[in-house]
């Protein structure tokens, strides 16, 4: 079957690569697509999505057993650095790696640098690699529109069941993106299709580094326990719900100072607490863009990140939109409203 090329990406980038302006890859090209099906196979990717399924269950159980744990003890430092360390490590893997890098191309980093973005971020649990990227990049295709994976803006539900399904209900949905259509160019990387063929392996070594750490650091069982509590399961139910607050709350509250042609805002709470990636409307108006938080005051980690990666050779190439691109889209934003 031929593949066939998605369209456009929401709005059209323009962009710097130190001084020369990029064409846009949020949607990457297909032509180097290889024959790899026997690695993404359906019952692998079922499995895969059904270890999502239970990180969406167990987090609130696993907070009412470290809470049971933690009374009258009150809360270990301990437990607070890992649960702080592995949140930014395995955020930064899912909004370094995951979005800015493997879904839109917004920098070039060597493959060892590569190769840990993806670990890292399938530690996450948010699904494996290939399905995490073509999910996202369908919703860029087809953003507050229909064949959107998770809009808050669509459908005649009532509102409140809007947000609910665009928050985590579109996870249940049995509609899977088309991975060949949408990462073709990932899947046709032999590095990328070991590390999401073994998504289970990570998310397990995931949970296997602050319970080891809490156990070795305290010298006891329970330091091990209350590890895997906070620094593993807490920390993935965490993550999760701040990542599908850029679905959810990033398309219903905040400001669209850009064009983006759909309901995309910058949301400062989000914007913090997903490491730079709640500045959405600037995202949507510039997919391939490094840099989310464009102006000085929107606190941007990952940028941080990506900046320091830069310093010691880990990121290059690194897209950002020229000065002209960002003030043409600001003025249609302002006529338009
Ligand atoms: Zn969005
Ligand atoms: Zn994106």
């Amino acid at each position: 079957m031929p593949l066939t090329a998605p369209t456009a990406p929401t709005a059209e980038p323009e962009h710097q690569q130190n001084t020369n302006d990029l064409p846009d890859a949020t949607v990457a090209p297909l032509e180097s697509h290889t024959n790899s099906s026997e690695d993404i196979s359906p019952p692998l990717h079922r499995g895969a999505r059904m270890i999502v399924l239970l990180s969406v269950v167990s987090p609130p159980l696993a907070l009412i057993a470290a809470m049971w744990l933690a009374w009258g003890n009150g809360f270990s430092p301990i437990d607070l650095a890992l649960f702080a360390g592995m949140y930014l490590l395995c955020g930064l893997g899912i909004t370094v790696g995951l979005h800015r890098y493997f879904t839109h191309k917004s920098f070039d980093c060597p493959r060892w640098v590569k190769c840990g973005l993806g670990i890292t971020a399938s530690m996450s649990c948010q699904g494996d690699l290939f399905w995490w990227c073509a999910v996202h990049r369908q919703h860029h295709q087809h953003s507050d529109e229909e064949h959107d994976p998770h809009s808050p803006n669509i459908g005649s539900d009532s509102r409140i069941k809007r947000f609910l399904y665009s928050h985590f209900g579109w996870l249940f949905d049995i509609e899977q993106p088309d991975l060949e259509r949408y990462v073709p160019d990932l899947i046709s990387d032999k590095d990328l299709r070991f590390i999401n063929r073994l998504f289970p392996l990570w998310v397990a070594l995931g949970l296997a580094i602050p319970t080891v750490l809490g156990g070795v650091i305290t010298g006891t069982w329970a330091g091990a326990l209350t590890g895997l509590l906070w620094g593993g399961i807490i920390r993935i139910g965490l993550e999760h719900h701040v990542t599908w607050s850029v679905n959810s709350v990033c398309h219903i509250w905040g400001k669209q100072p850009y064009e983006s042609r759909d309901h995309s805002r910058n949301n400062p709470i989000v914007g913090v607490l997903a490491l730079g990636e709640g500045w959405h409307n600037n995202h949507h108006a510039f997919p391939t863009s490094a840099r989310h938080g464009l102006a000085w005051w929107q606190f941007d980690a990952t940028w941080v990140a990506i900046r320091l990666m830069s310093f010691v050779g880990m990121a290059k190439n690194i897209k950002t939109p020229t000065n002209e691109r960002m003030d043409r889209s600001r003025k249609v934003a302002s006529e338009r409203s």
